[in-house]
């Protein structure tokens, strides 16, 4: 239960109750692999997995897919279907629609002054969020990374001396800039037997250009001698979403508002990809936000005595 102060209570609520309950098992180590929709379709009848090199199935009342917006959807892609497109996917836009962020690291190096920070993460700004400050387009969000290291950059630039590196790291303000990628239904998330296939066309990559130029032009202003930056590329899809979007209509959303599949009444999927635009800030509250709102209509509908 919410205590009213803002704190879950895992001590004495039902979720402590849940965990002591010999009823209730936690697997841990499982590996879910496909789910098995009833003969008629309009549900999910076993949840397929793997654990400790054992294959095994579960057939629970209700299935709650929270895999990730990549792996959610090729755990859908892969279940067997009467159509051949996986299960969830009536609509076609399981895997499609995948966004990450069009995201750069860039340092502000001053050579005159060390960076001693060690929890550097505690700013972030919005100026340029909904136009680029000049009545022009919305660029995106601007945020303190955690402290870079010259082992990180060494990781990125492996030409460069180790020293040279470690000087630079030292003496750096290191930000994160982070503009929106748009949805695109052929940005998506395929499976080839068991491999998972990242086809990721970015979108919008004008508005992290024109963030790059004004936060360089700003931390010049400041007096940081050396601006660098570099964009992140697909190795780094950390913000993934968009593959199983939610939406008012079956036709073009896997999910309805409260993440149930439109065509199996017992499952949800409850992840990053349940976000329909991908907008320009961390997303990982927004997920844990609708998985609340998910775990209370869940509470009140599938779940009520
Ligand atoms: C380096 C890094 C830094 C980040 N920093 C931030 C930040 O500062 N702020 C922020 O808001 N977000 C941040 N993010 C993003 C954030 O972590 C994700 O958006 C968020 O965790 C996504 O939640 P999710 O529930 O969709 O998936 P996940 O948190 O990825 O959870 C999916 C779970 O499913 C499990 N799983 C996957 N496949 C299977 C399977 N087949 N069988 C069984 N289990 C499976 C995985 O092991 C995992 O535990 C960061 C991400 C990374 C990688």
């Amino acid at each position: 239960p919410n205590t009213g102060q803002g704190k879950i209570d895992a001590q004495t609520g039902p979720l402590a109750e849940a965990l002591t309950d010999p009823n209730i098992r936690l697997e841990t180590g499982a590996h879910v692999d496909w789910l098995e929709a009833a003969p008629d379709g309009k549900s999910i009848a076993a949840i397929h997995y793997t654990q400790n090199g054992a294959q095994k199935t579960l057939s629970p009342k209700l299935v709650i897919l929270s895999a990730g917006a990549i792996n959610s959807a090729a755990i859908l892609l892969r279940s067997p279907s009467a159509k051949g497109k996986g299960l969830a996917n009536s609509s076609d836009q399981v895997g499609r629609n995948f966004m990450n962020h069009n995201s750069s690291a860039m340092l502000a190096i001053d050579p005159r002054r060390r960076n001693n920070s060690v929890y550097q993460k505690t700013l972030m700004l919005n100026d340029y969020y909904l136009s680029d400050g000049k009545g022009g387009k919305p660029l995106g969000n601007v945020q303190l990374l955690g402290k870079i290291d010259g082992n990180m950059l060494k990781a990125n630039v492996k030409t460069m001396p180790k020293f040279v590196l470690d000087f630079m790291a030292g003496h750096a303000v290191d930000w994160y800039l982070m503009c929106e990628d748009l949805p695109d239904p052929e940005s998506r998330i395929m499976v080839d037997g068991k491999e998972i296939v990242m086809q990721w066309r970015r979108s919008n990559m004008q508005s992290l250009e024109g963030l790059t130029k004004v936060m360089r032009e700003n931390l010049r202003a400041c007096g940081y001698p050396i601006v660098l930056s570099r964009p992140f590329d697909k190795r780094t899809p950390s913000h993934q979403c968009g593959t199983v979007k939610m939406g008012n209509d079956p036709a073009t959303s896997p999910l309805d508002p409260f993440c149930r599949a439109w065509d199996h009444r017992n499952l949800f999927i409850v992840d990053g990809g349940f976000l329909p635009t991908s907008a320009a800030v961390n997303p990982a509250l927004s997920i844990a936000a609708q998985a609340l709102r998910v775990a209370d209509y869940l509470r009140k509908t599938e779940l009520a005595a």
